[in-house]
């Protein structure tokens, strides 16, 4: 076994390079995204099974595999929690592109991030005091509370998880995983 993961490790399989498999762990929740070339290895290393395919085979000298779309740790691993920074395209991403006041999605570059609390009265640049906002509604606040302008923000700004982030930027392995979690329950 040994031989043929080395041989393996640098052959040439034909990868696919743009799309990712994403991996779940044990317990079945999503852990993150990688490169199919990880996954491969993963899978031939034994850290991993194959939850789900494409229709495609991947062949080396010494092996013919699907090419995997989900694979599942055969081990549960604990992560620490990972933090991710509010920039602005992490705020859009987890408010979904949507102004948090109107609800107006009038695209990535015509939006902007408001500080819910303005910073010149001691608001934070926290996950909990971003939120999403397009520019009639940042204006139309300007340096007052949602309060004061008589505006009201449709949900309560969070810190979204790592793994929530992931999936929001990638809508298939998303709905991947959804249609796992269905089929599963
Ligand atoms: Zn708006």
């Amino acid at each position: 076994m040994a031989r043929s993961l080395r041989e393996c490790d640098k052959d040439t399989m034909n990868y696919p390079m743009s799309r990712s498999v994403l991996v779940l762990n044990a317990t079945l929740e999503p852990l993150s995204l990688v490169s199919v070339r990880r996954a491969i290895v993963l899978l031939l290393r034994e850290k991993a099974e194959l939850v789900e395919a494409t229709e495609r085979m991947l062949h080396s000298a010494n092996h013919a595999l699907p090419e995997p779309l989900v694979i599942r740790l055969t081990r549960y691993v604990r992560l620490p929690h990972r933090s991710v920074p509010p920039t602005r395209g992490a705020v859009m991403l987890r408010d979904a592109y949507t102004c948090q006041y109107c609800g107006d999605r009038p695209g990535k570059h015509a939006l902007t991030v408001d500080h819910v609390a303005p910073r010149c009265r001691g608001g934070g640049h926290d996950w909990a005091n971003l939120a999403t906002a397009c520019k009639r509604c940042n204006h139309k606040k300007g340096s007052m509370t949602p309060r004061e302008a008589g505006m009201k923000l449709m949900r309560r700004p969070f810190e979204p998880t790592y793994v929530a982030l992931v999936l929001l930027s990638n809508p298939t392995a998303a709905s991947r995983w959804e249609a796992l979690m269905g089929a599963a329950f």
